[in-house]
């Protein structure tokens, strides 16, 4: 996707060989038009698809996430990360090594919210090792629902993630595909 290749080639920073920040317009600052973009683009590619819920993790995944469902007409749930005293019912749950924050959490999502019949689409900002995507899918699985696939804003090819989801079968679309941060430079595939 040109527009967003152009956003991360002018505003991203890449912090290591590993990271790449963007907080200038994905995940602290949102750059709302690109975002709308973005939906467009994921709602264009799973349109055939039959989606009808689709999940991601709070927060960084919300805005893409929202702009989805808003172009499929679809609900938009976020696991969330922090237990809250309204979610009283039995959670599905998981848990997620965060590669930015190199901690464990456990993610959860109401199970009054999904059910066998959904074919959920999964959001997220950054595919990296796969860990956050994995939880969605352990949840969404345990709810007896369907992935039908997976929308990733930002994918880190040169890390597992994608390698490990492609192996178990998923159909997994990345807007911009990161083969390299070496230099402080970002190559696309
Ligand atoms: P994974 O679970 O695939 O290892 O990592 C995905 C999560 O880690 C994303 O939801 C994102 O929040 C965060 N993440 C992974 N890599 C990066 C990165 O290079 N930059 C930023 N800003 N977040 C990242």
């Amino acid at each position: 996707m040109e527009a967003l290749h152009k956003k991360i080639r002018e505003e991203g920073i890449v912090l290591s060989d590993q990271v790449l920040k963007v907080d200038a317009f994905l995940n602290h600052q949102i750059d709302p038009l690109l975002m709308q973009q973005i939906g467009d683009e994921f709602a264009r590619l799973f349109a055939d698809s039959g989606i009808s819920k689709i999940v991601t993790i709070e927060a960084s995944g919300i805005a893409p996430a929202v702009m989805t469902g808003l172009k499929l007409g679809v609900p938009v749930i976020f696991a969330r990360k922090h237990q809250s005293l309204t979610l009283t019912e039995n959670l599905l749950t998981a848990t997620v090594h965060s590669f930015t924050k190199q901690t464990d959490s456990t993610v959860a999502i109401s199970p009054r919210h999904l059910n066998s019949s959904d074919r959920v689409l999964i959001i997220d900002d950054f595919l990296a090792n796969g860990k956050a995507s994995q939880a969605l899918i352990s949840i969404i699985k345990q709810a007896g629902a369907k992935v039908a696939g997976l929308g990733i804003v930002i994918e880190k090819s040169f890390q597992p993630g994608r390698a490990e989801l492609d192996a178990q079968g998923y159909r997994v679309e990345s807007l911009a595909r990161v083969k390299s941060l070496v230099g402080g430079q970002v190559t696309f595939l």
